[in-house]
């Protein structure tokens, strides 16, 4: 990729950053986001650095392979997950990650986002599975998110937050934001009484839509 690509990729993951945190959806230091530069390469966000004042030159180009990394500073601790969707998923060419203030609290509560409570939900999402708790930065959560991601666009990760991914960073961050969004709907209705799930037939109406979610 030519550098002029490769620095507009920069800028738009600088962009997500203050998009991310002018949300509420991460707190001080949190949060990561990469993007496929080629082949061979992610760029990625670096470890530490408060993600509503990145700069295009603190991110760092990471080997896809050998987890090489490029540029100054760490690169995020998250980086074997990011790694990991990539290899996992051709189609996916950004992935975000975040601690939504509500999908969190579904997270750290156990209760998965299953239950299809508004079409959007079930074209955007199918469903939102829990990912099991695994210690952050480790190979083990690195692999239970590539299994994970394999059938969904949005994970929870069991007591710590959430991931998304797209074919490109605008898609990923939306389905970010689409995601607290289903969590906090559900919150309110569990808050009102029982939930009632859209009917199965109306599912299957549903789910076709799906095969191209960002349409
Ligand atoms: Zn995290």
């Amino acid at each position: 990729m030519d550098w002029h690509s490769e620095l507009l990729l920069r800028q738009e993951i600088v962009k997500v950053g203050k998009r991310l945190k002018q949300e509420g959806l991460v707190a001080h230091t949190d949060g990561n986001i990469s993007v496929r530069l080629d082949a061979n390469w992610i760029l990625i966000t670096p470890s530490g650095v408060n993600k509503g004042e990145l700069k295009p030159n603190q991110i760092l180009k990471v080997n896809l392979s050998d987890g090489e990394a490029e540029g100054l500073g760490k690169p995020s601790v998250e980086t074997p997950f990011h790694l990991a969707i990539y290899k996992s998923r051709e189609d996916v060419n950004a992935v975000v990650h975040a601690h939504p203030p509500y999908a969190t609290a579904f997270a750290a509560a156990g209760i998965s986002l299953k239950e299809p409570i508004f079409p959007e939900m079930v074209v955007r999402f199918g469903e939102i599975p829990l990912v099991p708790y695994a210690t952050p930065g480790t190979e083990r959560l690195a692999e239970l998110v590539g299994e994970s991601i394999r059938d969904h666009e949005a994970l929870l990760l069991q007591n710590h937050g959430a991931i998304t991914v797209g074919q490109n960073l605008e898609e990923a961050c939306g389905l970010m934001e689409a995601l607290e969004w289903t969590a906090k709907v559900f919150w309110l209705a569990k808050a009102l009484g029982e939930l009632i799930p859209l009917r199965p037939s109306e599912i299957a109406r549903l789910a076709p839509m799906r095969s191209n979610p960002f349409k």
